[in-house]
């Protein structure tokens, strides 16, 4: 029996085939390559050391979805395709309505037609928008998103809940993750962005290996111990783990759908000078910044609880700060043009 992994060449979902392979899983990965190379698959290979199977496809394309269950004997899904540009998703709704949500209930209808019932869904810690207080918990509200990314990831959570009402053998489990970054311990894989980053770590760290010249903070002036946004990062490898506890728990006798929507975070929130620090400190090198006005959208403070994972799912982040700023950077330093350069040395690259 495998997995499916829908967006498996991604950031997260390339991580996590590691972590599943470790466990024992084995799995399929669907993947349009919209926002991944194939030689993120290679090193998920060279580590494991051992062949994946990789189709690609788009989960809009039903027959494509179709093909691979005729092919392949699936009995779970762990679902990270979609599209996550926040600044994108303002400027192009409709293609992010259309790739995630109606990308999501293709899934879903081949799922149900393939008798396919047991999904793991990343979402984010967006569906909370602005919340009153951190730590977060998984019962505050969900639905005043910022952003139409974030609606599409709220809108998929409820579709989720309305299949599992009307079908009492469908069973998800969704994670809302928390600011996920750094790297694998081996610097052969990390985050990869298109272009200029939106996100803060890989900004510092392409200065860091002097790609870019100094990050712009945005905004000095927000309720927080030094006036600068606080979020809580993750390391991509605790988050990987996460998603092996959810196929577990969703085969377990433990599952049960009161319990099946989880915050994957640390439960510690670090300030944007914080993980500045944190990365000089990681790297050696300097991170030249300057505070600018806020980022529109941005919220002062968001941080996870995350008792319920720990306690349902049997799972919590073990990395800290350091772990990250230093797998970012050993990433980086080795590959500073992420996975591109090899592609075009056509993987002559030495690990
Ligand atoms: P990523 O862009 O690296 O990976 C997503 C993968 O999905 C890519 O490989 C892309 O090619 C694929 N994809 C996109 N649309 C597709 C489609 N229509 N059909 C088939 N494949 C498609 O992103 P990531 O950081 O690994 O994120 C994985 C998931 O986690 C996404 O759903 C994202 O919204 C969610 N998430 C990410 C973060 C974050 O900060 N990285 C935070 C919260 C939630
Ligand atoms: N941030 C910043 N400069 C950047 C990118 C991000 O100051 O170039 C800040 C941002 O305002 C927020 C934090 O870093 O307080 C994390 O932002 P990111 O975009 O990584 O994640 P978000 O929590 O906004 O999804």
């Amino acid at each position: 029996m495998n997995i499916l992994i829908t967006g498996g060449a991604g950031y997260i979902g390339s991580h996590t085939l590691i972590e599943l392979d470790n466990a024992g899983y084995s799995f399929i990965i669907f993947d349009n390559l919209s926002n991944a190379p194939t030689e993120s698959l290679n090193r998920v290979e060279k580590i494991i050391n051992k062949s994946i199977i990789f189709e690609q496809g788009d989960i809009r394309d039903a027959q494509a979805l179709k093909n691979v269950f005729l092919n392949y004997s699936i009995n779970s899904v762990i679902h990270f395709a979609g599209l996550k540009a926040v600044g994108e998703s303002v400027a192009q709704p409709l293609k992010y309505y259309d790739n995630n949500v109606v990308g999501t209930l293709r899934l879903l209808e081949v799922m149900q037609e393939f008798h396919c019932k047991k999904i793991v869904f990343s979402s984010s810690a967006t569906v909370y928008g602005d919340p009153e207080s951190s730590p977060i918990k998984e019962d505050f509200p969900t639905g005043a998103t910022t952003n139409p990314y974030g609606r599409t990831k709220y809108i998929i959570e409820e579709i989720l809940k309305d299949l599992c009402v009307s079908d009492p053998e469908f069973k998800s489990v969704i994670l809302r993750y928390f600011n996920p970054v750094g790297a694998h311990e081996s610097g052969t894989m990390g985050e990869d962005p298109n272009g200029i980053p939106n996100n803060l770590m890989p900004f510092i760290s392409q200065i860091a290996v002097g790609k870019r010249e100094y990050l712009k903070v945005f905004g000095g002036d927000y309720a927080t111990h030094d006036g600068t946004g606080v979020r809580d990062y993750i390391h991509v490898v605790d988050l990987a783990l996460a998603h092996v506890k959810a196929i577990d728990y969703l085969s377990s006798e433990q599952f049960s759908r009161e319990h099946s929507i989880f915050n994957i975070g640390t439960g510690q929130g670090y300030s944007v000078l914080d993980m500045v620090k944190a990365y000089v400190k990681a790297s050696d090198k300097k991170i030249p910044y300057k505070i600018i006005e806020r980022r529109a959208g941005d919220i002062a403070t968001c941080f996870a609880c995350p008792n319920y994972a720990k306690e349902i799912l049997d799972w919590e982040a073990t990395r800290t700060i350091d772990d990250m700023c230093k797998d970012s950077y050993q990433w980086q330093s080795n590959n500073p043009d992420g996975y591109k350069n090899l592609q075009e040395n056509n993987g002559s690259f030495k690990f």
